[in-house]
This record gives structure tokens, C-alpha cells and sequence, in this order.
């Protein structure tokens, strides 16, 4: 195999890894507290805390401006 075959078999390669990487945004319901447009979660980390069940904190970037926040997320209460 030729040098310029085996680059673009790589390049292939990794374009198919990067499109099974690219994980669905999810949009959160919190709006960004500076422009107030919505919010994607970009991360989650769970909380150790037994009191409250299934409490996460999300990590929230605006769609608009970019800016990153972090929101304890509770399934009951939405964001605290
Ligand atoms: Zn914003």
C-alpha cells in the first residue's frame, strides 16, 4: 500500500470514530443566566449524598454566549 492510501484509510477511520463519539446534545431546561438563552448539559457528576436521591450536579453551557455554569439537578425539584 502506497503512503497516500494508507493516510486517507486512516483519515476514514477516524472520521468514523469521531461520528460515533459525537454524543447527543442534551438540552437542559435552565437558561443562561446572563442572556437567558438555553442551556446544553455538557456534563454530569453525581453528588455523594444519601439524603438526596438521584441529585446530580450538571454542568450547563449557554448555546448563545458559551458561558459554563454548574447546577445541582434534582429529579423532583429541577434545578436548585
Ligand atoms: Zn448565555
Amino acid at each position: 500500500m502506497t503512503l497516500p492510501q494508507r493516510v486517507s484509510e486512516l483519515e476514514s477511520r477516524l472520521a468514523e470514530i469521531e461520528g460515533k463519539h459525537s454524543a447527543p446534545v442534551r438540552r437542559s431546561n435552565y437558561n443562561c443566566d446572563s442572556c437567558f438563552a438555553p442551556m446544553n448539559i455538557v456534563g454530569e457528576e453525581k453528588l455523594d449524598r444519601m439524603d438526596v436521591l438521584g441529585q446530580v450536579v450538571h454542568k450547563l453551557q449557554c448555546v448563545e454566549c458559551g458561558r459554563v455554569t454548574r447546577k445541582i439537578f434534582t429529579p423532583d425539584d429541577d434545578y436548585i
